[in-house]
């Protein structure tokens, strides 16, 4: 499977095994612990997807991003995603944050820019995309198809080079 270069909009699932406390740059401090924390973002630059995944798969020596001082203590585990030239990071944090047993570890985590509570949800059993979508579509008429990429498959993503 190969995630194409085309703009769309991710949730990225990051599994966690430790209890540490972490510096998010200028947001504040959060205290990680087991479970899984779901990150929504939507990539419509050059590189589209393909790009950004590739951006959070590797570990940044340089954390540019609230997430990318969250992903030093965490493990990638899926993603979920569609391809859309609409930036839909919004209704997708709307919907996980309305998912079952979701708790938003500190708030405005990754929207500062937005409206929205946070980018940021923590569950401490991994959420089912099935019922993500259902929850999706029933909010968003028409939405395109979101995939996923399970865990098993994840080392077989082919992601190509960031630039
Ligand atoms: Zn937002």
């Amino acid at each position: 499977m190969v995630l194409e270069p085309k703009p769309g909009t991710y949730a990225l699932i990051l599994s966690c095994s430790t209890t540490i406390r972490v510096q998010i740059g200028r947001l504040g401090t959060m205290r990680l612990q087991p479970g899984y924390y779901v990150y929504l973002g939507s990539a419509l630059g050059a590189g589209g997807l393909r790009a950004r995944i590739a951006h959070h798969h590797k570990l940044s020596l340089r954390p540019h991003w609230h997430i990318d001082y969250l992903r030093a203590h965490t493990r990638f585990h899926g993603i979920w995603f569609s391809y859309d030239a609409r930036r839909r990071e919004h209704q997708w944090a709307r919907v996980v944050r309305t998912m079952r047993d979701a708790r938003a570890p500190l708030l405005e985590f990754g929207a500062c820019d937005c409206n929205c509570r946070s980018h940021l949800y923590f569950f401490k059993r991994c959420p089912s995309r099935t019922r993500f979508q259902r929850a999706l579509e029933s909010l968003a008429k028409r939405h395109p198809p979101v995939e996923e990429f399970e865990p098993v498959n994840l080392s077989r993503v082919r992601l190509g080079r960031e630039h």
